[in-house]
């Protein structure tokens, strides 16, 4: 008895049925869904010869002591969107149980290296709009004050939600011993995009997680009569505007890995028969170099001016958030490909979109890669997310190949 993929399917299935309704799965943080689902998932522990226990930030840590103290992390998060998909996050850890029993049985319960598996708390932010928070507490990146007092959609402060599940934020940043030992951090997870369905390929390296830029954009010209004001005169707002929508496309394009997309679009006095005054957008721009992401930035921004007086109107820009691009380590970057070749002949490498816990992996200065498989038709976030399930069981072969190479890779160093 080795790996057995067709076990996470089948523990896929248990959760979805156990955490799952007509909408899709409820496992969000913080709730007694969620909790449920990690009573679940400590329940499958019970026949390993594991230690496990939570941390200051609420995230689990399951730990197979090996002959050497370094620790190959294997890591996922059990929480969900609201009417959200079967395997986002979830797909991570129980791929990532499959790959420690099959260490602990190989090994007659002590592998070369420690094997940790951890499911974060809150990768999704779903409740509180705070993605990240059981890593970033790991990683030391997060700030208390900041998120203390954010609120549910019922006004429940999130420092008291976390409370009633036994996490006090203020013990946060002893989250931050975990990281004692780490050698090396790997993540499966679904792709959530259409890149790979389109390429017709399972599975592909992730080469680190995009940078981000986020700004709220305002263009100003001067509300007027719709029918008294004569178009040459006009000080239009919204075309300023609409110009910019559609330059950016050219400004993305130029790379082939950026994504650059205006979401929102507020025109006021928002009528018909008022020329637009005032209109309100925001720009989100994504790519994994942050030179790249800077080029970008910079040509929305002269862009926007260009578009601005083109149409006598005047611009203003305010950040509304950013982070920097997180690039994957090469070495596991190759090594996640190799496994990738040897388990499904062709690998792919491309950058993510969204974010992941990986990324303030990374962040912490531990060497970090991540495998995508195949999402159908892109969707996530949904109930209809889906992956084939002889895509699901070769993740699993893949991910399992890759943490033996990880484990030869940390004994290497
Ligand atoms: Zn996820």
């Amino acid at each position: 008895m080795s790996i057995n993929p067709k076990r996470t399917v089948d523990e896929l299935k248990e959760l979805r049925a156990l955490t799952g309704d007509e909408n899709g799965a409820q496992r969000v943080a913080w709730t007694d869904t969620w909790l449920k689902a990690r009573d679940w998932f400590e329940s499958k522990l019970q026949a390993l010869p594991v230690e496990h226990h939570f941390d200051a930030a609420g995230n689990r840590w399951v730990t197979l002591p090996g002959a050497s103290e370094k620790a190959l992390m294997i890591g996922g998060h059990l929480d969900s969107v609201p009417n959200g998909g079967w395997l986002d996050g979830c797909l991570d850890v129980l791929a990532g149980l499959e790959v420690l029993r099959r260490f602990a049985e190989e090994y007659g319960g002590r592998p070369p290296v420690t094997i940790r598996l951890v499911d974060w708390a809150d990768e999704e932010g779903a409740r509180f709009g705070r993605s990240l928070l059981g890593s970033s507490a790991f990683a030391g990146t997060h700030s208390i004050e900041a998120d203390r007092s954010r609120k549910d959609r019922d006004g429940i402060r999130l420092e008291d939600a976390l409370r009633r599940c036994g996490v006090e934020i203020d013990r946060f940043p002893e989250a931050g011993r975990e990281q004692k030992n780490a050698a090396a951090y790997i993540e499966l997870h679904i792709e959530q995009g259409p890149v790979l369905e389109g390429l017709g390929l399972p599975l592909a390296a992730v080469l680190g997680t995009k940078g981000v830029e986020r700004h709220a954009i305002t263009f100003h010209g001067q509300e007027a009569h719709s029918g008294s004001t004569p178009m040459k005169v006009r000080r239009d707002a919204l075309a300023a505007a609409a110009k910019l929508a559609l330059e950016i496309r050219a400004i993305a394009g130029k790379h082939p890995d950026a994504v650059c997309t205006m979401g929102s679009l507020k025109t006021f006095p928002g009528i018909v028969t008022a020329v637009v005054g005032r209109c309100e957008t925001a720009l989100d721009q994504r790519d994994l170099d942050a030179a790249v992401l800077a080029r970008m930035l910079k040509e929305a921004r002269e862009a926007s001016e260009r578009f601005a007086s083109e149409e006598k109107c005047t611009v203003e820009w305010s950040r509304i958030w950013n982070i920097e691009p997180v690039p994957f380590h090469p070495e596991l970057i190759d090594l996640c490909e190799q496994a990738i070749r040897e388990t499904a002949v062709v690998a792919h490498r491309l950058p993510s979109g969204p974010l992941h816990d990986a990324a303030e992996v990374a962040r912490a200065g531990i060497p970090v890669v991540m495998m995508f498989v195949q999402s159908l038709q892109g969707i996530s976030h949904n109930k209809i997310e889906d992956t084939k399930e002889e895509h699901i069981e070769l993740s699993v072969l893949a991910l399992d190949r890759l943490a033996d190479k990880a484990v030869k890779w940390i004994q290497s160093r």
